[in-house]
């Protein structure tokens, strides 16, 4: 049991002002894990006043100097990544193994590249007789969600950082023991008081606070679509800058010359990581008509592969749901997918067996999806994946792009070439090619409804900071 009673503000382990708590559940054994504050509004003020104090100072510190606080941090994640793996495993319920890779590494992996990147970036170049100069947006509030709670953390507060912003976040109240450990190593880094602030609550309350506060210069913001909308009506009264990543429902399209058995396997790994509470998942998979026979064999096989059960046994590929809530919704989808006329190829709604305890739900696939039924076109975030057919490729790009999302998505030929040209008619952000891997340099963000701006890499540094242009004026003509 971790309990958390302070929130980190202005350099120091603040006492909340008011006096609730959260309850942190544990994904598995649907056990209070953890209790982090409850904040308030005013503990948001105060934060912003300490990031605000901070701000002049932070964005006039020398770049090499905020390279090597991020050095720190990133060497500080890396000591400690076994712990954080086993902390999200619990909070989120990823298996332990897997959790250590990615949701410890790849926080790790975000700080020591902006670290690095800090080294070679250009905050000024001359443009004519101007020189433009790119300086930190100023006081940023970062909110972000539970299902990859540390690497969206990362992905706001190191570039952020390394702007010369300085930042008040709000992790997700699913999912918050991480954001402290954080906090602990940005505090052991030594980075200046008021820099990094930490406040934990609720969204309709601290989010919505911090969204509001005219002393916030910028959103970042990592959540579902209806909340990211709120965010932006809030932000707009002081028109703040508003970067969101938002929710999707990516397709993968399997092309009539690909390897349709790497095809079908690549797209259910991109659908069940993290049992499908992955924004970028691929959830609907395109096969053509003549292949959907084999397409189906192939996947009820690969499906049979991915054991469920106790993220913390060893041997499960998927563990259980973040919430009971999660649960719900994903076996109310499953129930609706049925209900459409969907083939139910695999799984089910109802819950797997020898699992009592925990929001375990069956890894489910269905075929022969219309592209416009409910399972095909909502965000279900669980191992649900919609196997929808069409005639030709044309077909295929407009079923792809028939989604009020436009976040991931894959293309699968032989010829690369070939998924190239269908991948550029895609509407997204994202597309991975023949199960091309995840790219921390590449930008991540959504066309749609999934968004604007773009995190990671140098254009995720590039969102946190502002353009300003000093017109000189040319030496008179000797
Ligand atoms: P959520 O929107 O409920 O919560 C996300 C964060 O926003 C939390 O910190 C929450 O407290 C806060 N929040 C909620 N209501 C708010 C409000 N009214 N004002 C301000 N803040 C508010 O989402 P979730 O359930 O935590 O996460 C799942 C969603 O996140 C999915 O839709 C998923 O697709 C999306 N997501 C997107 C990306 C991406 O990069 N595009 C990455 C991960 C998750």
């Amino acid at each position: 049991m971790q309990v958390r009673d302070k929130l980190y503000i202005n350099g120091q382990w603040a006492a909340p002002r008011g006096s609730k708590s959260i309850d942190v559940i544990k994904a598995s054994t649907e056990e209070v894990m953890g209790r982090v504050p409850e904040g308030t509004p005013d503990d948001v003020a105060a934060a912003v006043a300490a990031a605000r104090a901070a701000f002049d100072a932070w964005a006039a510190t020398p770049a090499a100097e905020r390279a090597a606080f991020l050095q720190k941090i990133h060497e500080g994640l890396k000591a400690r990544m076994e712990e954080i793996g086993k902390l999200i495993a619990g909070e989120v319920g990823m298996p332990v193994k897997l959790a250590t890779l990615i949701q410890a590494g790849s926080p790790a992996a975000t700080f020591g590249m902006y670290a690095k990147m800090l080294g070679g970036f250009a905050f000024e170049e001359r443009v004519g007789n101007s020189l433009v100069l790119r300086e930190p947006a100023g006081v940023v509030a970062a909110i972000t969600p539970w299902n990859y709670p540390l690497h969206q953390i990362a992905a706001k507060v190191a570039p952020a950082l390394a702007a010369g912003c300085t930042v008040v976040l709000k992790p997700s109240e699913v999912a918050p023991l991480n954001a402290f450990v954080l906090a602990e190593i940005i505090h052991a880094a030594g980075l200046p008081a008021g820099v990094f602030n930490l406040v934990t609550g609720y969204g309709p309350v601290v989010g919505e606070a911090m969204a509001a506060h005219p002393e916030v210069d910028m959103i970042s913001f990592t959540g579902s679509t209806r909340a990211g909308k709120r965010v932006s009506e809030l932000a707009a009264a002081t028109v703040k800058r508003v970067a969101l990543e938002l929710g999707g429902k990516s397709a993968a399209v399997v092309l009539d010359d690909a390897d349709l058995a790497a095809a079908v396997k690549g797209s259910i790994n991109a659908c069940f990581l993290n049992s499908g509470q992955t924004c970028s998942a691929h959830t609907r998979l395109l096969v053509p008509e003549s292949k959907y026979d084999e397409a189906a064999k192939i996947a009820v096989e690969v499906a049979k592969g991915f054991s469920v059960g106790d993220p913390f046994g060893g041997a499960a590929k998927l563990g259980p749901l973040v919430s009971a809530a999660q649960r719900e919704r994903v076996r109310g989808y499953i129930a609706k997918g049925v209900d459409s006329g969907a083939e139910l190829l695999c799984g089910g709604a109802d819950a797997p067996e020898g699992l009592p305890k925990g929001y375990y739900v069956k890894p489910t696939i269905f075929g022969r999806v219309k592209p416009d039924a409910a399972i095909a076109q909502e965000e279900i975030f669980g191992p649900v994946l919609s196997i929808i057919t069409y005639k030709d490729e044309d077909e295929a790009v407009k079923i792809a792009n028939n989604s009020p999302y436009g976040l991931g998505g894959g293309v699968w030929s032989k010829d690369e070439a070939h998924a190239q040209k269908v991948a550029r008619r895609m509407r997204t952000g994202q597309v991975d090619i023949n199960g091309g891997p995840f790219n921390l340099q590449a930008p991540f963000g959504g066309f749609k409804q999934s968004g604007n701006g773009r995190e990671l890499g140098r254009f995720g540094l590039e969102e946190f900071l502002e353009y300003k242009s000093l017109q000189l004026k040319p030496e008179p003509k000797a």
